[in-house]
Parts: C-alpha cells; structure tokens; sequence
C-alpha cells in the first residue's frame, strides 16, 4: 500500500464529495453571478435563467414537468413538505368540516418503520396532532410487500409514505408495485427517494409516484440543496411562507449556485448508471461487482459475519455486516485510526448509543444491531483500498474480540 495516510471513504451514503461537474457548474453562481434570481436587472435574470434550466434538466431526468420540481434545503425539508403539507392540508379541511357541524373523520397514514428520521419524526409528531399512523414492518430481508400495504389501508387513510431504498441496509423497495397499490384505494403515495436517485435509474412515469424527495449532497452534489417533484394536482400545503419563490409553494431566495450544482451532479450520475435495468445494475454493475468481492474477502477472513437484509434487490454499493462479538462503536474508533470511514448501526446521529431503528426492524436484536456496521462504496473506491480495509478490519476484530 503506498498511500496509507489517505482516507479510505466507505461511506458514500452518508454523504459524498462534490463532483468536478457540480463545482465548475456552482462556480460562476458563487461569485461574478451573484444576482438575486427575483430581480429585474440583467443579474437578476441570468440567476433566474440558471435556476430554470436547472429545474429542466432535472424534471427530463425524472421524466417530469419542470413545474413539478420545487427546491427545498434538502433530502430533510422535502420529506417534512410531503408528510406534513399532505396531512396539515386535510386537517384543515377536516377543521373546517367540524365547524360546519359535519364531524370530520380521523386521519390515518401509514409508513414503514425502518424509514429514514426525516419521515418518522414527521409521523411521531403527527400521532401528537391526532393523526393515526401505521408503521409497516419490513420482512427480514428488508422489503415492505405490496400486500401488507393493502392490507394496512384503511376508507380513512390519506396518504403512504415509503422510502425507495433504505439507507442503513440498501434493500430497493419495489415503489411502483406499491404506489399503485395506494393509488387502488385513492391514496396519495410519496417516496424518499434520496438514496436512489443519481444511482439506480428514478422515472415518476414509470414509478407512478405522487411526491418524491431527493437530496443532492448523496449524489454528488452540494449540502443543503435537495428537491421535492410534487405530481401537478396534489393537494400540499405551502411549507414555507414568505417571498413567493418556487411559483409561490416554497418562499426563500433560490440558493442558486446550489441549485445549478445539483443538477450538474444529477446528469453527470445519472448518466454513469451502468444498467437501465435493476437486476443488471444490482449483479453486474461494477460497483456491485467491487462489493461483492469485498464481502466475499471478508467473509473468507474473518469468523461470525453475517450481510444485515437481502443481497438481492440491494444498492450495489451498500454492504452492511454483522460482526458478532464486536461493538461497532469500538471498531469504528479502530478503523478510522487506519484512515478507514464507514458507519454504525446508528448511522446519521453518530453520538446516539441507540440500536439502530432500521436493523431492529428486520428483526435484529439490540445486541446484533450495535455489533453492525455498514460500508457504503462508491466509484472511487478501489480493489486495492478494499483489500487494505479487510486486512485492517480483520486484525481490529481480532484485537476487540480478545479483549471481551
Ligand atoms: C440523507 C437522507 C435524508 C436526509 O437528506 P438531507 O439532504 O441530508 O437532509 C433523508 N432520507 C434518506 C433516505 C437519506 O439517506
């Protein structure tokens, strides 16, 4: 190995450095095109002009209308939007109902428990408000069935959100299957999709989704920057109240130069897909191929692993492993000593000691979920680094399992 003091990143859906495209895109946007996209002045309109063939390029992407894509602060903000706007519109409208004398009916959502905290904490203060959730709970191999969907919903269930792909274990959830499910019974249906786009292929023709959530620092893109596509004729309340920005739905002047490094990032992603096809990308692709000899070298080396959640419909750069008789938190602290970044069974909040929620979903006890740890890689990473990794990971385990 020749450069052991380079960090070797596996955890690229934690987040991921900012493409060559993004930056030479953002550039201009940070300094010499400074003007505020709602002014008059020719500033002003080239800004505006940035901000809109952004969302063009975007929309094509998705295959949407541009006037579906509204920009949000990221993955976080477009989630909150979706749930809350979706269920405050029909509160309203249930308030409004009582007043009238005509006792307006509870609402029910439902979603799935392993769903990102951008979701469920959406759904635990909603259960504040009244509002009745059922969190779906996925099999073991980490899908939620188009059947358990139809068999939770309810004449009051307004809306279904479930995720696309899980970003702790990297299991694809079959989303068109269940959005028409939803659609069946007259459901809205969203998705947070922020881990699947600008990996796998995201078309709301083909998905036949009603809201989606992306946020663009997963793929390439800058922080804070991310969008919601809102299907043209879906009731959502206005989430932030102000200057009347994105056509009056979400006010706040346009953070352009993120805006146009999102979506630099997106095409320069999306256009890397290797397959349009889900089998091909998740056995073939050259990512999954990486990953699936890192797991095979770590299974050769070392004792007492198991993959958390099926290798099937999965990310092709998503490993999540359980080492048995190892904290991960411990291994962590060992692996980053070498220069080696993944994450925890509490992934996000790195402080928390919590078992993460999403492997005590697919039956993972407290014991097994602490003693996971998930490797996410991405198209820099190399066989060698790889290679590096288990060696360092298999003399870390063998170091904590000693000491226990
Ligand atoms: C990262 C992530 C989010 C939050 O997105 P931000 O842009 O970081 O706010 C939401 N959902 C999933 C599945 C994510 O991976």
């Amino acid at each position: 190995m020749t450069d052991v003091l380079k960090n070797i990143y596996l955890d690229h859906a934690a987040t991921t450095a900012l493409s060559e495209k993004a930056f030479q895109a953002m550039q201009p946007y940070l300094r010499e095109q400074f003007g505020n996209p709602g002014g008059i002045y020719s500033y002003g309109v080239q800004a505006k002009k940035a901000v809109n063939r952004s969302r063009k390029k975007i929309a094509a992407l998705l295959e949407a209308q541009a006037n579906e894509i509204y920009f949000t602060s990221g993955g976080t903000e477009a989630d909150n939007w979706a749930v809350l706007g979706t269920v405050t519109t029909a509160l309203r409208k249930r308030m409004m109902e009582s007043q009238a004398g005509t006792c307006g009916e509870s609402i029910h959502v439902i979603t799935s428990s392993f769903e990102h905290h951008a979701v469920l904490e959406c759904m635990r203060w909603l259960e504040n408000w009244g509002v009745e959730v059922t969190y779906l709970q996925p099999t073991r191999e980490g899908y939620i069935t188009p059947l358990q969907l139809e068999k939770a919903i309810r004449p009051n269930t307004l809306l279904v959100s479930v995720m696309m792909v899980n970003n702790e274990i990297g299991t694809i959830q079959q989303v068109k299957d269940l959005a028409k499910v939803a659609h069946t019974y007259g459901v809205v249906f969203h998705t947070d999709a922020v881990q699947a786009v600008g990996h796998i292929p995201v078309s709301v023709q083909e998905l036949q989704v009603d809201m989606l959530s992306a946020g663009a620092h997963k793929f390439g893109g800058p922080k804070g920057i991310g969008f919601l596509y809102l299907r043209q004729g879906i009731q959502t309340d206005i989430f932030m109240h102000g200057g009347g920005q994105e056509r009056g739905r979400r006010a706040g002047t346009e953070n352009v130069a993120g805006i146009v490094g999102m979506a630099a990032a997106m095409e320069d992603a999306v256009s890397k897909i290797e397959y349009q096809d889900l089998n091909a990308l998740c056995e073939k692709s050259s990512l999954s191929i990486l990953r699936n000899g890192f797991w095979k070298d770590i299974s050769e080396t070392i004792e007492g692993v198991e993959v958390n959640g099926s290798m099937g419909a999965r990310m092709p750069g998503n490993l999540n492993v359980l080492i048995r008789g190892v904290d991960s938190e411990a291994l962590l602290l060992h692996l980053n000593h070498e220069g080696i970044c993944a994450s925890g069974g509490s992934a996000c909040t790195s402080s928390a000691s919590d078992a993460s929620h999403v492997l005590r979903a697919i039956g993972r006890s407290e014991e097994e979920a602490k003693q996971s740890i998930r490797f996410t890689l991405g198209e820099e990473n190399t066989r060698e680094e790889l290679t590096y990794a288990v060696k360092k990971l298999a003399d870390a385990v063998a170091h904590l399992r000693k000491l226990r």
